[in-house]
């Protein structure tokens, strides 16, 4: 990734910033302005819609769901992961950024990223570039398609993704939330089972909300037989779906006309957009 053109992608920003802020160094082949830009974007739009940003909005939450969602039951059912690979997430992208602002490389783009395959295919000619390839190649495998696949979970979006950690923590301040109307619920456990993020456990089920990872998907509001679930306005009993649906559909439209705008313009004219 030689190319100071390449428009900086969302989950970066926690090992490109940091490194940027503490020491002015880029560490992604990519203009300040592109890290401004979509610093800017992406914490509006968390600051809006919270973790629904990997519910409604990321690219690589679109695969994730997408695979989660052919089957209609999961070949390997996968319902409690141990509390360390839920917690797996937040260290990582800790590393990442210690990496990232000692090293000053990006990392995680470097070495780890599936969909580096597609934009910017390594040369595969040492030992090293071979073992390096197949670790993304095979790990975008697991765990965007094979994996999501056979269990219908997102465990891309679940156990690996370092943007996700800081979704969800500074989604806790949003005002949209998920809540579970206790007195209706049946305890019949679907929407557990539905959850491709592991957000709905017993204990937050018992006590009427999901986990702070919740993507305001939706999914499990669906499977509810008791109508139970529901969007919510922050420390209130306010119903907000027709309002919250709308705006996330509105937002999803807005960033997926921008990003085929993106891959026409590169057709077209053999550039790749940078906000430079
Ligand atoms: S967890 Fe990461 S990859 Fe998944 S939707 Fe959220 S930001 Fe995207
Ligand atoms: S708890 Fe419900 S809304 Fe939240 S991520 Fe899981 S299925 Fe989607």
């Amino acid at each position: 990734m030689n190319n100071n053109s390449v428009p900086i992608c969302p989950i970066t920003i926690p090992f490109v910033a940091v490194p940027y802020f503490t020491e002015g160094k880029m560490v992604f082949p990519s203009p300040v302005t592109s890290l401004f830009a979509v610093l800017f974007m992406w914490l509006g739009l968390v600051l809006i819609l919270g973790r629904g940003w990997c519910g409604w909005i990321c690219f690589f939450g679109w695969m994730d769901q997408f695979f989660a969602s052919l089957l209609k039951k999961p070949i390997i059912p996968l319902e409690n992961p141990p509390k360390w690979a839920k917690l797996f997430p937040y260290a990582f992208m800790l590393f990442l950024i210690l990496v990232s602002a000692v090293f000053l490389i990006p990392i995680f783009c470097a070495f780890i990223c599936p969909l580096r395959i597609i934009y910017d295919p390594p040369g595969v000619t040492t030992t090293f570039e071979w073992i390096t390839a197949l670790i993304f190649v095979t790990g975008g495998l697991i765990f965007l398609v094979i994996g999501p696949l056979l269990t219908k979970k997102r465990l891309f979006c679940s156990f690996i993704c370092p943007l996700m950690p800081a979704n969800t923590l500074i989604g806790v301040i949003n005002p949209f939330k998920v809540k579970i109307d206790t007195t209706l619920c049946k305890k019949c456990g679907l929407c557990v089972k539905s959850c491709e993020l592991f957000a709905i456990t017993k204990e937050s089920l018992a006590k009427g909300r999901t986990t702070i990872e919740c993507a305001k998907c939706g999914k499990c509001m669906d499977k509810c037989p008791a109508g139970a679930i529901n969007y919510k306005l922050m420390f209130t009993d306010q119903t907000i779906r027709l309002f919250f649906i709308p705006l996330a559909i509105i937002v999803n439209l807005l960033i997926a006309s921008g990003f085929i705008w993106m891959v026409v313009h590169y057709l077209m004219t053999g550039e790749i957009v940078s906000f430079q």
